[in-house]
């Protein structure tokens, strides 16, 4: 019997949400992606201060986080995908503009849901223009799917958004657009009942919590509200996480990986108003072998994180490889966020997975 640890050799992947941030910030964050295993392709989200609203933003923004990478490890072939945000007041130019210089990708986000949404919409009628461009040139729009509307309560705001999409669906057919880090049973049943181009991205938190995790009613939570686990949109019910495991575990090409990586300074989240968001970079890898390793679906993990987002949003198949070494690791309590005075509380906090990312 040998007593070598099992490894697992995944092709290098890809995350099609995350946030980098800027500033300190962005310095803090981006060799954490890549030690923890994120180290190709991550689309790094424009809700930044400024936000990303043009493509020469957009590149700026790709250089900053570029040049932060190879200062890490020169040899990176981490390519951060870039994104504008479409508002109330994007021209079709400013779409047309930023595709051609080379921007793949917009999001949406709707008025005041989650961090720096101020800009966000509330008519949607009024990014028509945008979205007309962007079905033109072929830019993908990402969606953050929560119905701005305050008639709709937080936990009904991704199934009411669907209205939202099927009108948009109905006007720009060939638009290509993604509902971003879905919940719910509703969003999965929606997303599977479009064509090839509707696409969803499923963060890992979504997959391991529910409701009572942030509200301190699961065994977990010791009766204790858990900030750090909450986030936008909100964790759901357990059968809308049944749904949302059934379907990354099943291999449907539509649905991949976006982590919605989000970290927040301690002081932001443990306040009295906390801010919206789980940093679940260093956990993320681990925990996703560990779930399809317990379903006995590990061949399916590999097409959700490094090929189907890239089929759809029409990128190469990545060439790289990473490696996944079944050896405890347990996960820092918080991370010191260097030149904040601060800190950076992970997913699973002071936990012990069962899986590494090998250096
Ligand atoms: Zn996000």
């Amino acid at each position: 019997m040998s007593t070598e640890p099992r490894t697992i050799r995944l092709r290098a992947p890809d995350n099609w949400h995350a946030h980098f941030r800027d500033g300190p910030m962005l310095d803090f964050l981006v060799p954490v992606f890549l030690d923890s295993g994120w180290r190709r392709r991550i689309v790094a989200m424009p809700n930044i201060t400024p936000p990303v609203l043009t493509g020469e933003r957009a590149v700026w923004y790709r250089d900053a986080l570029l040049a932060r990478a190879r200062a890490h490890d020169p040899a990176t072939t981490f390519e951060p995908v870039m994104t504008i945000q479409i508002t109330e007041s994007t021209t079709g130019d400013t779409v047309s503009e930023a595709r051609a210089l080379g921007v793949g990708l917009g999001k949406v986000y709707p008025f005041m849901v989650t961090t720096h949404s101020g800009n966000g919409v509330q008519d949607y009628d009024r990014i028509y223009p945008a979205l007309e461009a962007a079905e033109e040139v072929g830019l993908v729009v990402q969606f953050h799917g929560e119905h701005p509307s305050d008639d709709i309560e937080g936990l009904n705001k991704e199934a009411g958004f669907t209205a939202i999409l099927d009108r948009i669906r109905a006007r720009f057919p060939k638009l290509r657009l993604t509902m971003e880090h879905i919940t719910s049973r509703a969003a999965v049943d929606w997303v599977k009942a479009q064509d090839e181009n509707v696409g969803a991205s499923i963060t890992v938190h979504h997959l391991f919590t529910t409701v009572d995790d942030v509200l301190g009613y699961s065994k977990a939570s010791g009766g204790l509200m858990r900030v750090h686990c909450g986030c936008k949109p909100q964790p759901k019910w357990r059968d809308d996480r049944a749904a949302l495991n059934e379907i990354a575990l099943s291999g449907h090409p539509r649905f991949f990986y976006g982590g919605d990586d989000a970290a927040h300074l301690r002081r932001r989240k443990e306040n009295e108003g906390s801010a919206c968001g789980v940093w679940n970079t260093m956990a993320a890898l681990p925990l996703l072998v560990d779930l399809f390793d317990r379903e006995n679906k590990l061949d399916r993990l590999d097409p959700f994180l490094s090929e189907f987002g890239a089929r759809f949003y029409g990128y190469d198949v990545s060439a790289e490889s990473l490696t996944l070494v079944e050896e405890p690791w347990r996960v820092p309590a918080e991370v010191e966020a260097p030149g904040m005075g601060d800190t950076v509380v992970p997913m699973c906090a002071g936990e012990t997975l069962k899986w590494r990312v090998q250096a």
